[in-house]
């Protein structure tokens, strides 16, 4: 195994996206789920903090480490197995979800999330449980994840498969491979009802395998996934719709959803609309004003665009002329809305939708700052009121901004620009006082990039000190000696 200890060879892994910075003595690299078993043992034993690294594309400090060593899995990048008959894929977790999702749809198979950066590790989007555009109709990587085995802090090893350990209540059980049982009581705190990222899954009879999925490496080393697949969309309507007042933009993204949903779930009303988002993404002015150097075609009048997805099967015909009904409706324009039906078009709004997040991280790494990025949602009753309340406090404020983000979940991401500390620090005031609204419209601090080390302060916020100290102490039932992970979701003085 490879173990790099040198300055300029560990640098790389002393940061993420978000431009947190962090320090270590070294960095390891596992081939194998027996050499992350030895590390941790030994770590363990030595009580020396541990963190796991996958592609460091994530925007909340969580792979940074703060002391201690590394574990990279960037050599445990094997696909196993591909089932096409059982639809599903077994991958080490250093395998790229774009090289994932490549090599499934050659084989006509699809597998759903989609981070808007595609270039992370398979078993960090666990670790996350990263969601994205798609989410809208599949849901969040959670939904995919049929199987893990897990490395604990101590070396032990847990093959997790859906249904095995189920909570009773909020009694729990698990086994260790070795036959070891583990029992816990989980915490009784209610997650809000949105899309959510923020702290540790738990509820009431859940299957123990979700505790893991989205646990930001604070429970265990993941080694190996198996992940469901679905069948390969025959054809997908993507188009790029610009409107000239961004009340119509946002009436537009909640009628597509609303028919959406009931499109879902036909019983609830009946409608001859064949409308079914699988994406429902905003950009607001400012993302189109960034944008523009380099998508000139971006209309010269465009206040805000949506750009949406929907699958086509042989039975809608008139699935376009819907859409440009609803269009109409809200006073898009039909003539500037971009159309793609071929695959290569259909590329280019997926890159014209993670421009818009690269460019924001550039403009902030250039001026040497870290991000003051929103990553809130509430419920869609309250959406369009917090949309408008949160930007009137960036605007009073005088900072320059963009919105975009996930609209059809009622997830925002308002990036504030500051240019310069004094700037920054009005902007951290105001990301403080968003999380706090969002909290108070029942809603979250952290829809999809997770609490990591950048946003411990408002989780705490969000659930108050008492649930807090309860997430401590089931993160100690795994990792007694307090090593792994450590920073990530709460401050490590509730593990003291
Ligand atoms: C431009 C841009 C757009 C983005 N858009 C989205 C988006 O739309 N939706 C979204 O959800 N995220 C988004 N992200 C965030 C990021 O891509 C995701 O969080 C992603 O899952 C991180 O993967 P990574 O491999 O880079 O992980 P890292 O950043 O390296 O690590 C993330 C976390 O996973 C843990 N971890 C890594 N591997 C393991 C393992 N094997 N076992 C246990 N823990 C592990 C780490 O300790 C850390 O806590 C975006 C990022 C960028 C830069």
């Amino acid at each position: 195994m490879i173990i790099k200890t040198s300055a300029d060879e560990i640098q790389n892994f002393l940061s993420d996206a978000s431009n947190y910075s962090g320090f270590c003595d070294a960095v390891y690299f596992p081939e194998n789920e027996k050499d992350i078993a030895s590390i941790l043992k030994l770590c363990n034993e030595k009580k020396i903090k541990v963190t796991a690294a996958g592609n460091g594309t994530g925007l909340t400090g969580s792979r940074v480490p703060e002391g201690g060593v590394v574990i990279s899995l960037e050599r445990m990048n094997k696909i196993l197995e591909l089932n096409k008959k059982e639809k599903y894929v077994i991958v080490q977790p250093g395998v790229i979800l774009k090289d994932l999702q490549d090599f499934v749809e050659q084989q006509k198979l699809f597998y759903p999330p989609d981070p808007t950066e595609r270039n992370c590790f398979i078993g960090a989007t666990a670790a996350t449980n990263s969601s994205g555009a798609r989410t809208f109709k599949y849901g969040a990587t959670r939904n995919y994840i049929l199987a893990l085995r897990i490395v604990s802090a101590d070396g032990q090893t847990f093959e997790i498969s859906r249904e095995k350990f189920k909570a009773s209540g909020y009694e729990a059980m698990m086994t260790t491979e070795s036959g070891n049982i583990i029992s816990f009581e989980l915490p009784r705190y209610k997650m809000p009802d949105t899309k959510n990222a923020a702290g540790y899954y738990c509820k009431e009879n859940m299957d123990l395998i979700d505790l893991f999925i989205g646990s930001e490496g604070t429970l265990g080393i993941i080694t190996e996934l198996k992940l469901k697949l679905l069948d390969l969309p025959e054809d997908i309507l993507s188009c790029v719709v610009f409107f000239n007042d961004e009340n119509n933009a946002l009436d537009f993204v909640d009628e597509a959803r609303r028919l959406s949903e009931i499109f879902f779930n036909p019983e609830d009303e009946s409608s001859s609309a064949k409308i079914n988002a699988r994406g429902l993404e905003f950009f607001d002015k400012y993302s189109l004003d960034f944008l523009r150097k380099d998508y000139p075609n971006i209309p010269a009048h465009a206040e805000s665009a949506v750009w949406f997805e929907q699958e086509l099967t042989n039975d809608n015909d008139s699935l376009v002329d819907d859409w440009m009904h609803l269009i109409k409706k809200f006073n898009g324009s039909e003539e500037d809305s971009w159309i793609a039906i071929d695959r290569n078009e259909q590329e280019k709004f997926k890159d014209f939708r993670h421009a818009i997040s690269w460019k924001v991280n550039e403009f902030i790494t250039q001026h040497g700052l870290k991000k003051v990025g929103t990553d809130a949602a509430v419920p869609h009753n309250f959406f369009k009121r917090f949309y408008f309340e949160c930007k009137r406090k960036v605007e009073d404020a005088k900072l320059d901004y963009v919105v975009y983000g996930h609209f059809g979940n009622a997830h925002m991401h308002l990036n504030m620009l500051p240019k310069n500390q004094n700037e920054y620090d009005i902007a951290k005031k105001i990301y403080a006082e968003i999380c706090e609204d969002a909290v108070q419209y029942n809603g979250t601090i952290s829809a999809e990039h997770g609490v990591g080390k950048s946003k411990r302060d408002y989780l705490l916020k969000m659930y108050g000190e008492e649930t807090i100290k309860e997430m401590a102490r089931l993160k100690l039932v795994f990792d007694p000696n307090a090593i792994l992970g450590i920073g990530n979701i709460f401050d490590e003085r509730y593990l003291a």
